[in-house]
């Protein structure tokens, strides 16, 4: 959503580039994407426009989700490719980075429209695609059963079972139990991580979330759960807010029933706008891109931004932001709970062997609360830029090892 994101998200490597001292050549190799698929997807006579990014192979194969939006656009997906090498770098994950994408507006498709698309982009692309190649999973308005197609597609193409090419499958598939929620969960964890280093008890946290889908309404419930006072959640249609609290699971019933947060019965309606802009300890982006902008980033009143969509602020926003003494838990830091999910989801299925589900749990609670130390221990800088040294580095050393410079 809205060009010059690609742009925005290499500002970043460049900064940290420069800070680690690498070589000017090294960061312009690490700045473009090695690989740029497209094609277009013929479905009912019409024909969308979808990409496969992979941006970087260092440390491991490709590895992001598939989007499925009707403004999904080529430099979109660069970026979204681009933050995954960053992201699975900063987790310690042996992934590069890729992510894929359609144009294209579900709300308008049929169950069986949905699926044609989700085969066609297999058939476009699946010579690229494989468990030691490139891992596609889901993102915005894709999901377990959107994975099921694309494997089953693989699967029958490749005239063999490969579940490792696929992550976020639904359990039956190879998936895992904790995979669906776990975007969310590690927001929870990065939450629950800040709260205790800024000696804060969770009980007087007040968070408002921005987006339930997945992400949105899995952090808020987890949230709740552990006693943070989720007092406002959005969605395209409108925002809800109650200072008592709100009950995400009872939101989440209201959404499905009424098709918006806003059939909630027991809050006060406000705007997406006032949303962002209410006094609260946490606001969480959980959307879409470039919601925080140098044209409201003066507005925000929160004490902490917790970035759990990808790039929800934008550059000069956060330069705003911290100008006001607002830190922001940058996206390849606090939503990386997917990524990690799907690389247990990933060892299992090419292990063959499957843990208990607390196990998985488990592991990805200390995956992520290792990257959130780690990235806490660089005092010099603030937190995207502090994720970003550590992130490029591991990539350019990776890189320099193989000799491709
Ligand atoms: N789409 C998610 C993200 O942006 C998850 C990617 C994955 O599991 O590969 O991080």
């Amino acid at each position: 959503m809205g060009d010059g994101l690609f742009e925005a998200a290499n500002k970043k490597l460049f900064e940290a580039g420069k800070l680690l001292g690498l070589d000017a050549d090294l960061i312009n190799t690490l700045s473009k994407p090695k690989n740029i698929l497209t094609a277009e997807l013929e479905v009912n006579g019409n024909s969308f426009p979808a990409f496969r990014i992979q941006h970087n192979d260092a440390r491991g194969p490709f590895k992001g989700g598939i989007r499925f939006h009707p403004h999904v656009t080529e430099d979109e997906v660069k970026a979204l490719a681009a933050w995954m090498t960053w992201k699975c770098s900063i987790a310690g994950l042996p992934y590069g980075g890729g992510k894929g994408g359609v144009s294209i507006d579900t709300k308008k498709l049929s169950e069986k429209e949905l699926e044609q698309v989700s085969r066609e982009y297999i058939r476009a692309f699946h010579k690229h695609l494989g468990p030691d190649k490139d891992i596609p999973a889901p993102d915005v308005a894709t999901n377990p059963q959107v994975m099921a197609w694309m494997l089953d597609e693989y699967e029958k193409i490749e005239q063999r079972h490969a579940p490792g090419t696929f992550t976020g499958k639904p359990v039956e598939l190879g998936g895992i139990a904790v995979r669906d929620s776990a975007t969310g969960y590690g927001g929870f964890v990065v939450a629950k991580l800040l709260a205790e280093r800024k000696n804060l008890k969770p009980s007087s946290i007040t968070v408002a979330v921005q987006g339930f889908g997945n992400v949105g309404y899995h952090a808020a419930r987890f949230m709740h759960k552990a006693g943070f006072r989720i007092v406002a959640v959005s969605d395209a249609k409108g925002a809800i807010h109650s200072n008592e609290g709100l009950q995400p699971e009872k939101v989440m019933q209201a959404k499905t029933t009424g098709g918006s947060v806003t059939a909630y019965p027991d809050a006060k309606h406000i705007t997406n706008e006032d949303l962002l802009e209410l006094g609260v300890d946490l606001l969480v982006p959980a959307a879409l891109e470039n919601q925080i902008t140098e044209k409201n980033a003066h507005n925000i009143n929160a004490r902490f931004i917790l970035e759990l969509a990808n790039g929800p602020v934008s550059p000069g926003g956060e330069k705003q932001l911290l100008a006001d003494g607002k830190p922001v838990i940058p996206d390849v830091l606090a939503n990386s709970g997917g990524v990690i999910a799907s690389y247990l989801e990933w060892v299992q299925n090419n292990y063959g062997y499957y843990w208990e589900d607390e196990e998985a749990r488990q592991k990805l609670e200390s995956v992520i609360a290792r990257a959130f130390n780690t990235v806490m221990e660089d005092s010099e800088t603030d937190l995207r830029t502090a994720a970003y040294k550590i992130g490029v580095k591991r990539v350019a050393n990776a890189a320099l090892l193989r000799g491709n410079t």
